[in-house]
């Protein structure tokens, strides 16, 4: 048994199309942002959009290339799947990467990009998995199996609805069925999204002398079955 991140082919979609809910809502497909008119949702996919398109330093790279990196993505994230997550738990794989590597890896997934250049991307629900999915070029991306049918993965949550968000008892329930010690609000990243930053560390020694490199953070949550 598979649940939580088994999805329906219904729920796959790309950054282009988006599909509605039985309440006519429009969400996005990447980060499962609801809105209630299309025109939000079109709004917020041509920020997405904005924030996707390359600029001349970027240009692509080799794919043998990205293939190996992807890989080292996968392999870094497998190592954060460790045995004995009942409760779950926050996991946070960080490596330097090049905004060149990040960018050609993630373009068409960025979700926010800011003047001092930190990128994020947000990943949320089943169509989330799929998507990662898809960009890791690996299934298995999130899921990591054990002896005796147990397995460690990658909790991706779909948001409840609007509507429901700020419901005390929506939200008290929701806490419990997912069973995870929750600290929203406190922290940036909450349980039931994977969060995907390029953001650059610097350092200056006593005489000013300054050196920098850029650093992906990929931040989700973990549980055991
Ligand atoms: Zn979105």
């Amino acid at each position: 048994m598979l649940p939580v991140i088994s999805y329906s082919i219904t729920n796959m979609s790309t950054l282009t199309t988006s599909f509605t809910t039985s309440a006519s809502e429009f969400i996005c497909p990447t980060c499962q942002k609801r809105y209630k008119k299309q025109g939000g949702l079109s709004r917020h996919l041509s920020i997405v959009k904005r924030y996707n398109i390359s600029h001349s330093d970027l240009d692509k790279l080799p794919e043998t290339n990205n293939e190996k990196f992807k890989s080292i993505l996968v392999y870094l994230i497998h190592r954060k799947l460790t045995h004995g997550f009942k409760k779950g738990g926050h996991q946070l794989v960080s490596l330097a990467c090049t905004e060149h590597q990040f960018f050609d890896i993630f373009k068409g997934y960025i979700h926010h990009h800011s003047n001092r250049n930190v990128y994020k991307c947000i990943f949320r629900g089943s169509a989330g998995y799929q998507i990662l999915s898809e960009i890791l070029n690996n299934p298995l991306w999130g899921r990591k199996f054990y002896d005796e049918e147990q397995q460690t993965y990658v909790v991706l949550f779909n948001d409840p609805p609007e509507h429901l968000k700020n419901n005390p008892l929506a939200i008290a329930t929701r806490c419990a069925t997912e069973s995870i010690a929750t600290h929203r609000r406190k922290s940036r990243y909450n349980p039931g999204e994977v969060i995907i930053e390029w953001k650059i560390k610097g350092e200056k020694d006593a005489k000013e002398n300054y050196c920098e490199a850029g650093f992906i953070y990929i931040h989700f949550w973990v549980r055991q079955i």
